[in-house]
């Protein structure tokens, strides 16, 4: 037998690792910097790595009581009840909860394009379809209700990334809670917020509790991770905060004991660990002024822990700052072929990052647009 038919099914490609690089390249992993995969370049929390060493132990049991306390936590900091919280194997974890919790056969999602490909393939696993709103790289891929709303059609899920991968644009909150509003009562509008630490804006969380001026609503979800901030992108860890009427539904959808013992640990140890968080997003937002500022390209503005940069052949860039050891993420899979976005790093790797790609624009690889104009297409007919 064969498994279903998987054609519409596309794999996710993820950034590229430096061991998977060098080897590639025959040369030592130790040449390189990996700049492609918004990874915490002060690694983990402390307090994680100690926490998962002593709990190596215990992993025999299952991770009933753990899971619970982070839970807690997590309710806790964001003020919700528990059972609004739905910890997950990562925030693409908490993605497919929210599709079994939601799609049925036939069901639609609007996604944006540019935009994270695991809505579609979610939607994809759930048997739904997948229709696409334009962020329009002329307006610097602005978030506006309107943009979502032209190209809403009764769709069951609506997906805004906020900041936005690959751009790092925000969405302001009244323009969700007006998306929520206008959109069909059925319809869920899901905020992946994985960069939200990072952004110097309120949390979707207050349209869904009705905090500062809004009124709570049932159909909106937000989503988090401690892949980017709290640097724990290996040990899967994520969740959804969910309306208050979705009680009961968790335990309907979740794979028993969606968090492992560990990853629950260290979620509980990343959470109290504030210094790390605050020091790696001081160091995003140090990073991401030096790439706008040095990058002799136009360098959208951000607020994730990335930059997106418009280079012209982002493939024959992202290939040369490889071959000089700098890995950075080549868009073209998100539909931006002209565009590379580069984590941001330490200031050591930014420097390095930053005097690479200049060099490469500078050997006349790619095609440089110093202005903000061009970079957007808008003297392009
Ligand atoms: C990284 C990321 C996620 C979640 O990643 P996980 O590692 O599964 O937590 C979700 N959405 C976007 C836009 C991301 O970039």
């Amino acid at each position: 037998m064969k498994p279903r038919d998987l054609s519409d099914h596309v794999a996710y490609q993820a950034g590229r690792g430096i061991e998977e690089v060098a080897r590639e390249l025959g040369r030592d992993p130790s040449e390189f910097v990996k700049l492609a995969s918004n990874e915490n370049p002060h690694g983990p929390a402390p307090a994680a790595v100690t926490e998962l060493r002593e709990a190596a132990p215990g992993v025999s049991s299952y991770p009933k009581s753990t899971h619970a306390d982070l839970t807690a936590a997590i309710a806790d900091r964001w003020d919700v009840d528990s059972e609004q919280v739905w910890l997950a194997n990562g925030g693409d974890g908490a993605l497919d909860y929210l599709s079994r919790a939601t799609i049925e056969p036939d069901d639609r999602v609007l996604v944006p394009t540019p935009g994270f490909a695991y809505y579609g393939m979610s939607a994809r696993f759930h048997h739904g379809e997948v229709a696409e709103y334009e962020l329009s790289r002329e307006d610097d891929f602005a978030q506006t209700a309107d943009a979502v709303l032209s190209a809403h059609d009764g769709e069951r899920i609506v997906y805004l990334t906020s900041p936005h991968n690959p751009s790092g644009s925000t969405i302001p909150l009244p323009e969700i809670e007006t998306i929520a509003r206008e959109t069909d009562e059925e319809t869920l509008v899901v905020v992946d917020e994985a960069y939200g630490e990072f952004a110097d804006v309120d949390s979707a969380v207050s349209v869904l509790e009705g905090r500062n001026g809004f009124e709570s609503r049932d159909d909106v979800a937000v989503v988090r991770t401690f892949s980017k901030a709290y640097g724990l992108a290996g040990l899967r860890l994520g969740y959804a905060v969910v309306p208050d009427e979705w009680a009961d539904a968790y335990a309907r959808v979740n794979t028993p004991f969606a968090a492992s013992e560990l990853a629950c640990r260290a979620g509980l140890a990343a959470l109290g660990d504030r210094e790390h968080v605050e020091r790696t997003v001081e160091t995003a937002a140090a990073s991401r002024a030096v790439m706008r500022e040095e990058i002799e390209s136009y360098v959208w503005p951000s607020e994730g822990n990335f930059v997106l940069v418009a280079v012209g052949d982002a493939a024959a860039v992202a290939g040369a700052m490889q071959e000089r050891g700098v890995i950075v993420r080549d868009c073209s899979s998100f539909g931006l072929p002209g565009c590379v976005r580069i984590t941001c790093g330490t200031e050591a790797e930014t420097e390095r990052a930053v005097d690479t790609l200049n060099a490469v624009l500078a050997d006349g690889i790619g095609s440089p647009t110093a202005d903000g104009d061009s970079a957007r297409g808008v003297s392009e007919t």
